[in-house]
């Protein structure tokens, strides 16, 4: 998709605010600093809109931008940063699962891990939580720039096998610094619409 239009519609706490609008929605969740909100900004275009976080874990909101009057990203707080309380966490929970579990028109859910890393045991709470309520996901590995070419597929058989991916689920290369992987993030998305 060429991206020409975007607006930051809502930062919702409750499903009160959520838009009603009836457009798909994809939301995009991962741990704090996985490079979230620079994978956001990158498949729209645009340099800071999503904000890149220098506070991690302080964004407790769902934010929701619409896209070309099509679709919805919904920027989901980033989570296991160490530095967050229990209620934070506790509510930060709440939301979260408020969300993914009562929106019918949440088409999938894009889950952003470091290539470089293996999977971290809330990314796998996170994919077996998606897997539970039968939500689509597509994982995306991100800052693929920062390990050699020749290195990619065994950190992706990494990715697959810790998070125990279902064979059907795509795993998308990317990288934000580099412009990698977009297309085809783009053509996963559309094809759920
Ligand atoms: P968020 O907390 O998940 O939203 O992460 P950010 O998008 O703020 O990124 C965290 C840090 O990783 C920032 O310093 C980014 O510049 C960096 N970063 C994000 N994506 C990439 C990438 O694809 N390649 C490289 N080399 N750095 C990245």
């Amino acid at each position: 998709m060429k991206v020409h239009n975007v607006e930051m519609v809502i930062s919702a706490v409750r499903p009160a605010q959520y838009p009603e609008d009836g457009l798909p929605e994809f939301a995009l969740a991962g741990r704090s600093n996985v490079g979230k909100s620079s994978f956001i900004n990158r498949m729209i275009g645009r340099k800071s809109m999503a904000r890149i976080s220098s506070k991690p874990g302080k964004t407790q909101t769902l934010n929701f931008y619409k896209i070309e009057e099509q679709l919805f990203f919904v920027d989901v707080p980033g989570y296991g940063y160490a530095k967050v309380s229990k209620s934070e966490r506790e509510a930060w929970g709440k939301m979260i699962e408020q969300y993914f579990t009562s929106r019918p028109i949440l088409k999938a859910v894009v889950l952003i891990v470091d290539i470089r890393h293996k999977p971290t045991v809330d990314d796998c709470m996170m994919y077996d939580f998606l897997k539970h309520y039968n939500i689509p996901v597509i994982v995306v590995a991100t800052k693929a720039d920062k390990i050699v070419k020749g290195k990619w597929d065994k950190h992706k058989k990494v990715v697959k096998d810790v998070l125990d991916m279902d064979p059907s689920d795509p795993l998308i290369l990317f990288s934000s610094e580099k412009s990698m992987g977009m297309d085809i993030a783009w053509a996963e998305i559309e094809k759920r619409m």
